[in-house]
């Protein structure tokens, strides 16, 4: 079954084409620099979608195969939407409501839903949201200790993201266990750190998220490339009074300066391992700041589940970089992770352990497929629909 993954951002459409039934994708590409001038630029997200439904259909020529869903991922999905949804006009009006809670990127996911409505006509289309697998988290794990208003009137509360990523890796994680531990899937203690340039933990307890670190916004939580993840929230009221920044300032240097730039003055993990490693002290102190926030939640959430079977890494830290996990893993013996060595310093794809087989929680490396993941949600709405 060929379903075509979209993900839309403010200045880009990416597209993956996934026959959901094999692990690489048949053609995957993506526009760029939507509405900036010059040679190759195209001028709007519709021109965009245009192009790429060009690319798709000689893709599709040549393969013979059937176009049966276009799975569009959706940032924000408010406490409205638990599951993926085929695309209506209620639903479209929603996620663009919604864009008060996601202000860079629900937008752009509705033009490129409208977008690929032109392009597309009769495929069917369905919305695949990032908070969706978060709607399981129990109310004391999600509600802020604000007042209460701001959740009844302005929807402030903990949302998550990263959650097609977060309900794969948990998944094929909750499986691993059930194979090689003899652990019954509904039992499984799994936390899942999804180490890329945004990076959130989750706890899963049985198949169900029960929290993360991510919030109301992509900000809080673990370290990340340009963002600060948690900080004091009185930082707004301290930089406006000693340094006469807006909320708003603040805001953008916590999302776009802080995290492992602000840090050492390299966003890219290579780079800050690689000064590290050749005894650069900023970029020594952004790991340990950056690892001492994995450890410290993956603890939290060892208290949440009751527990631990398994530690997944995944994303490009996460699938990537053996300092990042040794430092990690080393620091949480007392849970009973020990490190293999030799299995975290091996090449390799698919899932692997990085743990001894004597250790009593396992390590795992699981590569991420988010747009696997979407295109299947995706299939399983349609064929939902269609019976
Ligand atoms: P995104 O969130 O944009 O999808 P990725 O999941 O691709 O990001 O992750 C990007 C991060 O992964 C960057 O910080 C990059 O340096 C890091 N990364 C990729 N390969 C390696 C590697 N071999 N060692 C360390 N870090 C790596």
């Amino acid at each position: 079954m060929t379903v075509l993954v979209i993900n839309c951002g403010s200045s880009s459409v990416k597209y993956q084409l996934v026959d959901t039934d094999a692990t690489t994708p048949i053609a995957k590409g993506q526009v760029e620099r939507i509405g900036s001038d010059g040679d190759g630029a195209v001028t709007d997200h519709a021109e965009a979608l245009v192009r790429i439904a060009e690319e798709v259909a000689s893709v599709l020529d040549r393969s013979g195969a059937t176009l049966v869903a276009v799975g569009h991922r959706v940032v924000h999905g408010g406490g409205e939407y638990s599951a993926p949804e085929p695309i209506t006009d209620d639903v479209l009006a929603a996620i663009e409501r919604l864009a008060v809670l996601a202000p860079l990127h629900n937008p752009a996911n509705a033009l490129g839903i409208r977008a690929a409505m032109i392009a597309f006509p009769g495929v069917a289309q369905v919305a695949v949201f990032d908070t969706a697998f978060h709607e399981t988290i129990p109310e004391a794990n999600r509600t802020y200790a604000v007042p209460r208003g701001w959740q009844r009137d302005y929807g402030v509360r903990r949302y998550g993201f990263h959650g097609t990523s977060h309900a794969y890796v948990s998944r094929e994680a909750t499986a691993w266990l059930a194979d090689h531990r003899g652990i019954a899937p509904g039992q499984a203690k799994v936390v899942v750190a999804h180490l890329g340039n945004g990076a959130s933990a989750c706890a899963v307890l049985g198949g169900r998220s029960v929290d993360t670190s991510m919030g109301l916004t992509p900000l809080p939580g673990l370290v990340m490339g340009t963002r600060s993840g948690d900080v004091d929230p009185a930082v707004f009221g301290h930089m406006d009074r000693a340094a006469g920044m807006s909320a708003p300032e603040v805001e953008a240097a916590l999302n776009r300066d802080s995290g492992l730039l602000g840090l050492c003055g390299d966003a890219d993990m290579r780079a800050v391992e690689h000064r590290a490693d050749a005894g650069d002290r900023d970029a020594e102190l952004a790991l340990e700041v950056y690892t001492q926030r994995i450890r410290s939640t993956v603890g939290s959430y060892v208290a949440t589940l009751g527990g631990l079977d398994a530690l997944a890494f995944t994303a490009g830290i996460g699938e990537n970089s053996v300092g990042i996990r040794r430092r990690v893993v080393d620091g949480l013996g007392v849970f009973g992770l020990t490190l293999d060595a030799a299995r975290n310093g091996a090449a390799g794809g698919g899932i692997r352990p990085i743990t001894t087989d004597a250790s009593s929680v396992a390590a795992l490396v699981i590569p991420t497929d988010e747009e696997g993941e979407i295109a299947r949600q995706a299939l399983a709405v349609v064929e939902a629909t269609s019976t």
